[in-house]
């Protein structure tokens, strides 16, 4: 009754912001993930000062709101699990550019793909790129710290983020950081907000730092005849001092399942092979410089290599549809993103190889190997029962494995309902504690995003999903 209370008094102030449409509350009932709960509305602010309504009437009442970008996050992270609200952010979505400081300041429903596109015309790069970057949006990036291909030489979102605004669980302004260069005045909460998943408050608006485009890039392939010949190569270039702007790392068998997706090869003569995708940027000097000593010493390693000038577009789509392409190989996903030190990235593996013999599963790995972030895909028959017990089984060793080698269970997707279940693996009572105070102190209703991060998903259940098909976008 309180609850419907609050959806009349939601109505009575934000009027056509408020869509409770059949289509739109099924739309905005889950994300990547795919597992569904039902929100009771969308809400969709128009100015900023709307978002500060909605939450002071959600504590008035004490329903849950669920902040939201394009709700690609392969987590759950945006999914309304305790229903409430959805604050649908896609309408605040403009952004300016300063091109003398190289600064853009943008609302959150900023598509990172136009953000990119725009300052690259202007001259100036924003490094951060996340596969999905022809949808996901600023607020979502920042919310989650994505990473993406770049990483290994410009960092993560985090690193380009020069001030926030927005609101308090509470529904009171905030303002973190200002557009300096440096800042060294009290807490520093505007870096608290990023990585927090949208638990401890609502971002409308971000300045982020650009920095010169680069004039130039090369394309390299290389294909090894085993994957780990193909990691170490990896670790040889970054201890020969070598910087590539991207250095991705593809499995047998993700490079199978690209293959079958999109229909080509990944690399022409040489099937069945692991492969290492590089770029390297920079003047036309540093290209050439940087070109060649990748080339010597791959070339040690493998005869497998091919080279082309500029961005090979193909090369680089088949490496963002690796995620969809698991769908090949299996009709339920465990998408982990763990990272460990650079030198476990075979051991990794290794245990990785074990895993998938003794689950049974298939089990596909790509991803960011110059960051030790690896994408390990656990493919599993959600209808049979025993393959989903196999499939719990791995991921939970691979959870084990990954921090007893020093590593991370989430390298840059984040928590949500996904992997609450791990964090106990990761970190101590009085760790977890203490991130709960934080919680606490910030939003003492338990507004912003329950059951999300350390609140373990009780239902999870590894036969489950809700919604069947991979995720896609134009359906949110
Ligand atoms: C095919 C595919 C490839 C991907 N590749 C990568 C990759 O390479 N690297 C990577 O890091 N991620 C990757 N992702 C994951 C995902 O795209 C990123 O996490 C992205 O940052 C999510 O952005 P979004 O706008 O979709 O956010 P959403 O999914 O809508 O939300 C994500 C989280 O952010 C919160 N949030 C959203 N907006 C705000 C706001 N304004 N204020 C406060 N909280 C907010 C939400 O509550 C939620 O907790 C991939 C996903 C897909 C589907």
């Amino acid at each position: 009754m309180v609850k419907e209370n609050g959806l009349r008094a939601l109505e009575a102030e934000l009027g056509d912001c408020i869509d409770v449409s059949e289509e739109s509350l099924k739309k905005a009932s889950y994300d990547g993930l795919k597992i569904a709960f039902s929100p009771s509305a969308v809400i969709r602010p128009r100015v900023d000062e709307q978002v500060s309504r909605v939450l002071k009437l959600a504590n008035q009442f004490k329903v849950p709101v669920y902040t939201r970008g394009a709700a690609s996050n392969l987590t759950g992270s945006a999914a309304p699990v305790q229903n409430g609200w959805v604050l649908d952010l896609s309408l605040l979505n403009k952004f300016t550019i300063d091109t003398d400081v190289g600064y853009v300041t943008a609302q959150p429903g900023v598509p990172l793909i136009e953000l990119q596109n725009a300052v690259e015309a202007k001259n100036w790069y924003y490094p951060p790129d996340p596969s999905s970057k022809k949808w996901c949006t600023i607020g979502g990036n920042i919310a989650c710290n994505a990473g993406g291909l770049r990483c290994v030489k410009y960092g993560v979102t985090r690193d380009y983020v020069v001030a926030l605004k927005g609101y308090l669980p509470n529904g009171e302004a905030a303002s973190w950081a200002r557009k300096t260069r440096k800042f060294s005045a009290g807490y520093n909460i505007r870096d608290l907000w990023i990585g927090s998943e949208g638990t401890l408050g609502v971002i409308t608006e971000a300045t982020l730092r650009l920095i010169p485009k680069p004039e130039k890039k090369n394309t390299i392939l290389a294909a090894f005849e085993s994957e780990r010949k193909s990691l170490e190569a990896s670790f040889e270039i970054v201890k020969n001092r070598i910087q590539p702007s991207i250095m991705e790392f593809l499995d047998r068998l993700t490079v199978e399942g690209a293959e079958k997706a999109t229909g080509r090869p990944v690399f022409k003569g040489r099937p069945g092979r692991s492969v290492l995708l590089l770029e390297v940027d920079g003047s036309a000097i540093q290209v050439e410089e940087g070109t060649k000593n990748l080339l010597s010493v791959l070339k040690s390693l493998t005869d497998s290599i091919s080279v082309a000038e500029g961005e090979d577009e193909n090369l680089w789509e088949v490496r963002r549809t690796c995620s969809s392409a698991m769908f090949e190989l299996g009709n339920r996903k465990l998408n982990e993103d763990v990272a460990v030190p650079l030198q476990e990235l075979v051991p990794l593996y290794e245990k990785i190889e074990i895993l998938r013999e003794e689950s049974g599963c298939n089990i596909a790995v790509f991803g960011h190997a110059g960051d030790g972030n690896l994408h390990v895909n656990i493919m599993y028959d959600r209808k049979n029962p025993s393959e989903c017990e196999r499939a719990e089984w791995a991921v939970n060793q691979l959870m084990h494995t990954v921090v007893q080698l020093g590593g991370t269970i989430s390298g840059e997707h984040g928590i949500g309902l996904a992997k609450s279940a791990f964090m106990s693996i990761q970190f101590s009572k009085a760790e977890i504690s203490a991130m709960r105070s934080i919680k606490r102190a910030l939003d003492p209703n338990n507004i912003l995003n329950p059951g999300k991060i350390f609140d373990i998903f009780e239902p999870w259940n590894y036969s489950q999903v809700n919604v069947t098909q991979p995720w896609d976008h134009k359906k949110h």
